[in-house]
């Protein structure tokens, strides 16, 4: 198998935005992840190119994203004590969003990088 070998390739699941990683990819996934951590690597080879799952969930079934919205929305506002969590592998402005719904809110804003 002849795998396209893609120097300085971007990481961004964390946010330190490593761009130093060496992918060896096909068409259909990304086999090796050279120089990321465990995250990283975790992160580009879980992603194909094929669909796997849903727009949205909720309970474990399949939903729309607006039903999704909405059950979250619903869960954020009946919550004691809210928590805005993960925000990895999101643009800037979706980030921005977060923070200022955690502003509304009053709930603790963190991402997954404390783990
Ligand atoms: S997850 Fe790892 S490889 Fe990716 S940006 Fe963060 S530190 Fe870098």
């Amino acid at each position: 198998m002849d795998l396209k070998v893609i120097d300085h390739a971007t990481c961004t699941f964390c946010g330190c935005v490593c761009d130093d990683i060496q992918l060896h990819a096909d068409e259909e996934r990304i086999h090796q992840a050279k120089k990321a951590c465990v995250l990283g690597k975790a992160w580009f080879l879980n992603h194909t190119a094929e669909r796997k799952y849903p727009d949205a969930l909720i309970d474990g079934k399949e939903a729309t994203v607006d039903e999704a919205i909405a059950a979250a929305a619903e869960h954020l506002y009946q919550a004691d004590m809210p928590l805005v969590y993960g925000m990895s592998n999101t643009t800037c402005e979706a980030q921005r969003e977060c923070v200022e719904m955690a502003d509304h809110l009053g709930a603790l804003l963190d991402s997954h990088t404390s783990l």
